[in-house]
């Protein structure tokens, strides 16, 4: 049992924080991408700030009393507030008469319900002596009765109550939310930094941090799904623009039922990134997310142009609402694997 860990590129962010001469405020707003480790981070704080031992800028002890209840998930003076359906607990039956879908049992918004709910957390004294802590994650999952719930607590808050707000998104949050917040900003990781900390974690680790954008957060989870093979056998699926649609969208169709988190809008994601290079190595000389398929994207800019690559690009663009619901799966394949090899038809340029 420990700790949350303090990812080693947010050391700074750590000091920052507690070094700030305006003191530490009762509500924080930690924004960045995702995968950046703001969940981590704001893990580490929240434990910090209950730890009973740790001073300064000191973290969590992960020895004391509340350390130990903070690790086992059951400290009296902290509240996780996530959208239903990232709970996996309890499965309610008795939801709001509002929700009136059937196929959407649980919200993947944060309600109003699960704020009012701190009221009492909040306006009761606290069972120990260092504050009460309250983790909004993501806090643009709020709806806006939820929000103006938290912001009519943040108007007035009690003392020593700490709100924590996490957000991918901070623009989609209330104007009048992210005012009452200091909002800090996490830094993301050099590329050597990211690669030193998954390295000992992912075998693929450097193709990983390449296909997620370098966040290291999410190249682990994208890791533990088994993303580092998948993304070969992509690769080699689109190295070969000769075959046809049908035995290409079979490829696609089998990566999609041997892997358990990989749906079809991450295949379409990671199938723009593959376009996005080509256009990349062909302007600039560079790729961005495909780093170690150098050889086969040259071979296949020979054998197209810009504008085909880029047309691909938009079509794949406009398909992708559809992705999540496709009336027949097999044949939305089939039409993307139709339109990605078309990029790779036009004849040879002559040189
Ligand atoms: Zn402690």
């Amino acid at each position: 049992m420990s700790v949350p860990e303090l990812l080693p590129w947010l050391n700074n962010d750590w000091r920052d924080l507690w070094g700030h001469p305006g003191g530490l405020p009762h509500a924080l707003l930690f924004a960045g991408p995702a995968g950046v480790g703001k969940r981590e981070f704001a893990e580490a704080m929240a434990a910090r700030l209950l730890c009973e031992r740790a001073s300064g800028n000191a973290r969590a002890c992960g020895e004391c009393d509340a350390c130990r209840w903070f690790a086992a998930g059951n400290h009296p003076d902290f509240r996780w507030v996530i959208p239903e359906a990232d709970a996996e607990e309890i499965e309610s039956e008795d939801a709001p008469a509002k929700t009136e879908k059937a196929d959407k049992k649980k919200s993947s918004q944060i309600l109003v319900g699960q704020v009012r709910a701190l009221a009492d957390f909040v306006y009761v004294g606290a069972h120990r002596d260092r504050g009460r802590v309250i983790l909004v994650q993501p806090a643009e999952a709020m709806n806006v009765a939820a929000a103006n719930s938290l912001l009519k607590i943040l108007e007035e808050p009690p003392a020593t109550v700490y709100f924590i707000l996490v957000s991918d998104g901070y623009r989609r949050l209330l104007p009048t939310i992210r005012s009452r917040c200091r909002m800090q900003l996490m830094s993301r990781p050099d590329a050597k930094t990211a690669g030193d900390w998954l390295g000992p974690k992912q075998a693929d680790a450097a193709r990983l941090l390449a296909v997620t954008g370098g966040m290291p957060l999410r190249a682990l989870a994208a890791g533990e799904q088994g993303w580092g093979k998948l993304v070969a056998a992509l690769e080699k699926a689109l190295a070969d623009v000769d075959q046809d649609e049908m035995s290409l969208a079979s490829a696609w169709e089998g990566l999609l039922k041997n892997a358990e988190a990989f749906a079809m809008e991450d295949m379409i994601t990671l199938l723009q990134k593959w376009l996005g290079d080509l256009v990349s190595r062909q302007m600039a000389g560079r790729a961005r997310f495909f780093v170690d398929a150098d050889a086969v994207q040259r071979r296949l800019l020979g054998r197209s142009s810009t504008p085909a690559l880029l047309h691909c690009y938009n079509q794949f663009q406009s398909a992708r609402p559809l992705a999540n619901h496709p009336l027949n799966p097999r044949l939305f394949l089939e039409d993307l694997a139709a339109r990605y090899l078309a990029a790779f038809a036009a004849p040879r340029p002559s040189r």
